[in-house]
């Protein structure tokens, strides 16, 4: 996102210290925040680190027990914090608890009971040096710095946060500009826990105050966003070798079999599609339906889109809020006009709603071809475009056609057939029958394949790789002398030779 948002330029005319945010939903003035400089970035890394120092001493399971306060206090300001997360980002309240502060109650929970488990020691039984032993013991990395998207403005960067403290490392967090509000209500949040105050910090400010988070002395970066910024990040990781989780954009395929239950899949994709206004990494952006299905799935998809309630985000009865930033709206549009010039049929949905809120309607886009933009760059909005195929290996073919590969569907009866197929995408997640909710499962790895990213999140991978794996190896049977050291002879060769044939015959 290299260009400064529009809702954000206002304020920074006045002042370019400054970033103003704004309710997408109706253009009102939420705050400001600065935009700091690498100085005080840089100082927020020092401290974290100080603070550090005391926390890795702790075990793990008071670690743990702190944590889990600072779960009571997202659970007991749920509603506050909903608010907060709806106001600035457009989402709805519903979606706000259920797609955020649930995640996180849940995965702080789930994580805080079994962190001692994951992070403990484990030995490695070793097949040939029977007279010695080993085991991999998980030190915690330092600092860990995170930059966040604006799409998940909470339960992305505190997921991340919780994982990275429980694994005793400090922790600097950069938003994105267009969600700074929600990073310091979670700030907030957290001192309330009584943590220690300096642990984890909030820096805001442009991509320029993410950049500098990667040269301020981190240990490690967990990166969200888009796949432009995360190579930029990768090369200055890259740079100075200090290793990095990105997780970057999506174009989740799903795949109407010719045997799936339509009503439910029809539901499936409107929401799919269209929760968070379609600003989620693994929406669905493309659907690829049986040609024997392709009508009646079209025409039920079409049905549910057509009865969503669009407005107000703040009211329970709302089914879409707002999408969050000008320039996204731009992008959709984009496409769209894009796709219909082709000979792709917009049948429901396809424009902006007047007025200063960021609303889009839900979108069903249909004759649909491989080679529109829509189904081959990720649209980040609330369209659903649909393509007819001839049977699954047409579908399959056509859902790897891409460069990325985070998310995917497939929609089937069968579920052998739904677990064949969702073996042949290439995609770090693919669910059968259902849509986007993995990510609220802790215990599930999390990230994609191709240009979606590297490493995962979540799981217990995910915790382990916030700490160095470090091996230590001894000996159980101390020998008077090892058979490869000196004095080398003809006779040690030959018994060494003699062993490899015995070994390996
Ligand atoms: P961006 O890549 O634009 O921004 C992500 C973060 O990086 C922001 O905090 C941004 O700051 C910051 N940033 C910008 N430039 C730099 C830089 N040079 N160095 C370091 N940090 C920088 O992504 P968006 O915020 O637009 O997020 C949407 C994207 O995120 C989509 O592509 C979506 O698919 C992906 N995403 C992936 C997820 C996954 O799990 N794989 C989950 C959610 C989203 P600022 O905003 O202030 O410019």
């Amino acid at each position: 996102m290299g260009a400064v948002a529009a809702r954000h330029e206002q304020g920074a005319q006045d002042n370019p210290n400054v970033i103003v945010s704004r309710n997408p939903a109706t253009g009102e003035v939420l705050g400001e925040v600065a935009d700091q400089g690498p100085e005080e970035v840089r100082a927020a890394v020092a401290r974290a680190r100080l603070a550090q120092r005391d926390w890795r001493a702790l075990p793990i399971r008071d670690r743990a027990r702190r944590v889990l306060a600072l779960r009571d206090q997202v659970v007991s300001r749920a509603d506050e914090l909903c608010e907060a997360i709806s106001r600035e980002g457009g989402k709805t309240r519903h979606e706000a608890l259920s797609m955020e502060v649930m995640v996180v109650a849940d995965l702080a929970t789930w994580f805080a009971k079994r962190a001692h488990e994951i992070l403990a020691p484990e030995s490695i039984p070793l097949h040939l040096l029977k007279n010695r032993a080993s085991y991999v013991h998980y030190v915690p990395r330092g600092v860990v710095g995170i930059i966040a998207p604006w799409n998940f403005p909470f339960a992305i960067p505190m997921g991340e946060v919780v994982m990275a403290l429980l694994a005793g490392n400090g922790v600097v967090l950069k938003p994105s500009e267009m969600t700074p509000l929600v990073a310091r209500k979670a700030k907030e949040l957290y001192d309330a826990a009584g943590l220690p105050v300096d642990l984890f910090q909030v820096v805001t400010g442009r991509g320029q105050a993410g950049a500098a988070l990667i040269d301020a002395g981190i240990d490690y970066c967990i990166f969200t966003g888009s796949t432009v910024t995360g190579r930029k990040v990768a090369a200055a990781c890259g740079e100075r070798l200090i290793p990095c989780t990105l997780e970057l954009g999506g174009k989740a395929p799903a795949i109407v079999c010719a045997d799936a239950d339509l009503d439910r899949t029809a539901r499936a994709l409107a929401w799919g599609a269209f929760a968070n206004s379609g600003q989620v990494c693994v929406s669905v952006e493309r659907v690829y339906a049986h040609e024997s299905v392709y009508d009646e799935l079209t025409r039920k998809v079409v049905d549910v889109a057509q009865r969503l309630r669009q407005g107000d985000p703040a009211r329970g009865e709302t089914d879409l809020g707002a999408m969050t930033w000008d320039h996204q709206v731009e992008i959709v549009e984009e496409r769209l006009r894009q796709a219909e010039a082709a000979g792709a049929r917009v049948l429901a949905g396809g424009r902006r709603l007047a007025g200063p809120g960021l609303f889009f309607q839900p979108t069903v886009v249909t004759e649909c071809t491989q080679d529109m933009d829509v189904m081959r760059k990720e649209i980040f909005g609330p369209v659903l475009p649909i393509m007819r195929v001839r049977d699954d290996e047409e579908a399959v073919r056509l859902a790897n056609d891409s460069h990325l590969g985070l998310g995917a569907y497939v929609f089937t009866r069968d579920t052998q057939r739904g677990k064949r197929l969702a073996e042949q995408i290439e995609a770090g997640t693919v669910m059968v029958n259902d849509c986007l909710i993995t990510y609220g499962a802790p215990e599930t790895p999390w990230g994609g394949v191709k240009k979606s990213g590297l490493g995962r999140t979540h799981a217990a991978q995910g915790l382990r790789d916030l700490c160095e794996a470090r091996h230590v190896n001894y000996d159980r049977l101390a020998l008077r002398r090892e058979l490869w050291w000196y004095p080398y002879s003809d006779r040690l060769y030959r018994r060494t030779l003699g062993l490899l044939k015995w070994l390996f015959r």
